[in-house]
């Protein structure tokens, strides 16, 4: 995963990148703050994106 989870920012692109173990998943955040904004929150950040996709595909339909 190249992009912060938190803000969607390209993490190869940022020069301090976090690089942050959660699970069994190896997590890149852009910044501290964004890392602590996903610890205070992880299930919202992790099950988010695969509600979003499931959404734009119920609504093309
Ligand atoms: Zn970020």
């Amino acid at each position: 995963m190249d992009k912060c989870p938190v803000c969607g920012e390209n993490t190869k692109e940022v020069a301090g990148a976090i690089e942050y173990s959660y699970q069994d998943k190896k997590l890149l955040f852009c910044s501290l703050a964004c890392l602590r904004i996903f610890q205070q929150f992880p299930e919202v950040y992790l099950s988010e994106s695969e509600d979003e996709i499931s959404i734009l595909e119920d609504s093309r339909a």
